[in-house]
């Protein structure tokens, strides 16, 4: 049986986790608070008592944590994953961290005998919990090859951009582009609000005009009724992202980011507003009286 130590169970976490105990994986799990694993350990996953526990004798270590510093706590601290997993074994980090974490992290992980794959997904948390998000992935194609079985259970749609980091570069980029569309279609229906217009014919035009997107289908609608329930991307973590991305354009163009750095200012005062709650909240921020 394949064993798999599981580390992050939060919305996208806990999901992917529970994929692996019905494809019958053995698994072994770990989050900083123990509640979010309660139901999964009833299904027959192990808890560990820490990274470094759930990587004993791990054929594989996923990660699905917030960010870089969460990243580096569960890979290379005194009770990280790194201390026990074994040469040879397979260390798949899903979260989205830096481009300059991604590279560190794999450097770290490779020379003590590792084999790294950069691999985050796209997908909301519902996705996760169905084996359908996307991965995208930055690592030697052998070592792809090796990772593949503990990849399956996550997805079909594994989309190898080449060497490792390639996959966060992708990532970032993409939630960068989505940072600036949520921004910018918060601020459109602000506008449409405060002169006045007939929403329900704004919606109607915007989702079925030129301006339509995955994402205006997502979020118009929802941010017109202020109907935040149930969030599932936070204000802090699209900040966090935006704010990744802003940092890997600066390092590659000289000419941008213009509009980066307009979505990581945009979505630093949703993050201090809210930060917990959906990133939707954006258009509460432009809203909002002077
Ligand atoms: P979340 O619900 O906020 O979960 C965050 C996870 O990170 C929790 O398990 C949390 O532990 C853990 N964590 C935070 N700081 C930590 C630290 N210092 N040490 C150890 N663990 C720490 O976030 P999420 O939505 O699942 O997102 C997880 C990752 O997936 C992020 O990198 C995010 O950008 C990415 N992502 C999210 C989505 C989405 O739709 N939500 C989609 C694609 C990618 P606790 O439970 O103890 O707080």
């Amino acid at each position: 049986m394949k064993r798999v130590a599981f580390i992050g169970l939060g919305r996208m976490g806990h999901g992917m986790a529970g994929r692996y105990l019905d494809a019958g994986f053995d698994v072994a799990v770990w989050n900083r608070s123990k509640a979010k694993a309660e139901d999964l350990i009833a299904r027959g996953a192990r808890w560990a008592t820490s990274p470094e526990d759930a990587a004993i004798d791990a054929d594989a270590v996923v990660t699905m944590v917030a960010d870089d510093a969460a990243s580096r706590a569960v890979w290379l601290t005194k009770d990280g994953a790194a201390a026990t997993m074994k040469a040879g074994s397979i260390a798949i980090e899903c979260s989205t961290v830096s481009h300059e974490h991604a590279l560190y992290l794999a450097r770290e992980l490779r020379s003590r005998g590792l084999i790294y794959i950069d691999c985050p997904v796209t997908g909301l948390p519902d996705a996760a919990a169905s084996g359908k998000l996307t991965l995208l992935v930055g690592a030697e194609p052998a070592d792809l090859e090796r990772a593949r079985p503990f990849l399956v259970p996550l997805s079909s749609t594994i989309r190898h951009f080449g060497a490792i980091g390639t996959g966060t570069v992708y990532k970032l980029i993409n939630n960068l582009m989505g940072a600036i569309q949520i921004a910018g279609i918060a601020e459109g229906l602000a506008i449409a609000e405060q002169a006045g217009l007939d929403m329900k014919l704004v919606l109607e035009a915007v989702e079925t005009g030129v301006a339509a997107s995955p994402q205006v289908i997502r979020h118009s609608r929802r941010m017109a009724a202020r109907d935040f329930a149930g969030a599932t991307f936070t204000a802090a973590l699209r900040h966090k992202d935006a704010a990744y991305a802003v940092a890997l354009a600066e390092s590659l163009l000289s000419g941008a980011p213009l509009m980066g750095r307009a979505a990581v200012e945009a979505y630093a005062r949703a993050k201090a507003y809210a930060p917990d709650d959906d990133e939707a909240k954006m258009i509460e921020i432009v809203s909002r009286p002077k």
